[in-house]
């Protein structure tokens, strides 16, 4: 049997992040996307409010989400400013691994430090030579006594300038290549990180990303997340779990955006009557609506999929992140365009709602990339 209905409790969390997006995210959202600077007003509010680290359990002080509680809370925060929510996701790719693979003392430690500093993370994959592909990490930590040695470059890190530590994932054994990639929680004061300025970037400028570079960072043993050579396996298992947050992001953008085209061309008049009753334009809506319906009904899936551990994440995350954030950048685009100039115009927000879904089809793997993930499983069928 299927069963659409929410429970009490998801509907909860649903008017809990819609409540704090419409009071905290709402009114501040052109501010962060003017100054392009990092919200940490609206991020100790989120923590005072219990909004941030959804998936950590409660014992550590999150909420103990499931991936399906988790989506249902992104699509509030994507609806307000999918650049102030990925400020709030991006705490969750980061400490994931840890959720994963750390052991309690780590878990402990670690979750316990960043409620207490009402802090946020970052998560360390990418480099100047590895972006698609993963595999290419060229970038260091070879075992010295009770010490790793961390060296290497990495780039586009998001919440790099702002975070207490980083999940940095490095070789550890060279000469096997990506088959020694192991994962560390590197704390950000630790002496040889240099941090960049943040990225210039098109649209969810509330989020920032940076260039670092590790020179002889000394790791401490004790900071590996599980054994070496399971990076590659961590961080895999890492965006089968964070993808449909991405989706959800999309969805709660996309939703905002029809919103507002649609009270928009019913109100304004041409050639005598609303723009909506002309065909063209409601048929345009009617499409908006069903994208973001079939959408949001995807990312439901994939997560309950694994929730009640039905079903092969990997291909139905990727499939959701895939569907939503293309649907995404189709349904902002439209709003745009049923708008005419007002559309354009900073004065909506759609133009805005327009840039901030153009980043969701790129990271956390590009969806030509999701779509050789599904690619994959379903020729292995
Ligand atoms: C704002 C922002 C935030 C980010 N945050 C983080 C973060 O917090 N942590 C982190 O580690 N990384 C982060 N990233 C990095 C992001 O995940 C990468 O940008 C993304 O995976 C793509 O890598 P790339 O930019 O190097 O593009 P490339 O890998 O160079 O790809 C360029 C183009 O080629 C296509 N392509 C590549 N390989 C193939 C293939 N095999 N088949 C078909 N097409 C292909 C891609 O789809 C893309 O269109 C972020 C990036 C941005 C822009």
């Amino acid at each position: 049997m299927v069963n659409f209905e929410l429970s009490k409790k998801q509907q909860e969390i649903i008017e809990k992040y819609r409540d704090f997006t419409e009071r905290w995210i709402i009114p501040n959202r052109l501010k962060y996307d003017e100054s392009a600077e990092f919200p940490w007003e609206i991020v100790k509010a989120a923590y005072k409010e219990g909004i941030v680290n959804g998936p950590i359990a409660t014992k550590f002080g999150g909420n103990g989400f499931n991936l399906l509680e988790g989506a249902l809370a992104s699509e509030e925060l994507g609806a307000g400013c999918v650049g102030i929510g990925i400020c709030i996701d991006a705490n969750t790719l980061a400490l994931t691994p840890l959720l994963i693979a750390a052991n309690e003392d780590q878990q402990k430690k670690f979750f316990g430090q960043i409620n207490e500093e009402q802090g946020v993370a970052a998560y360390c994959l990418t480099e100047p030579n590895a972006g698609s592909d993963v595999q290419g990490i060229k970038s260091t930590a070879i075992q010295h006594g009770d010490k790793y040695i961390l060296n290497g470059h990495k780039r586009f890190i998001t919440n790099g300038e702002v975070a207490s530590f980083m999940t940095v994932f490095a070789q550890t054994n060279p000469e096997k290549g990506s088959r020694s990639l192991t994962a560390f929680i590197v704390p950000a004061g630790l002496p040889g990180i240099e941090i960049k300025p943040h990225l210039e970037k098109m649209g969810q400028k509330a989020s920032v990303q940076n260039e670092i570079i590790f020179t002889d960072v000394e790791v401490p043993v004790e900071n590996r997340i599980g054994g070496e050579g399971y990076g590659f396996v961590f961080a895999m298992k890492t965006f089968d779990r964070t993808r449909t947050g991405v989706a959800a992001l999309s969805v709660g953008n996309a939703r905002a955006a029809y919103e507002i085209a649609k009270n928009w061309t019913k109100t304004r008049i041409q050639f005598g009557k609303p723009i909506a009753a002309n065909q063209a334009i409601g048929f345009m809506l009617a499409d908006m609506a069903t994208e973001i319906e079939a959408a949001r009904l995807m990312t439901w899936y994939a997560a309950w999929a694994f929730d009640t551990g039905q079903r092969i994440l990997s291909k139905l995350s990727a499939m959701s992140k895939l569907y939503a954030s293309d649907m995404g950048m189709k349904v902002t685009t439209n709003a745009v365009q049923a708008m005419g100039g007002d559309g354009y115009s900073r004065d909506f927000y759609v133009e805005k709602m327009m840039r901030d879904a153009k980043l969701c089809q790129i990271y956390e793997g590009t969806n030509q990339i999701q779509r050789l993930v599904i690619s994959k499983a379903i020729l292995k069928e």
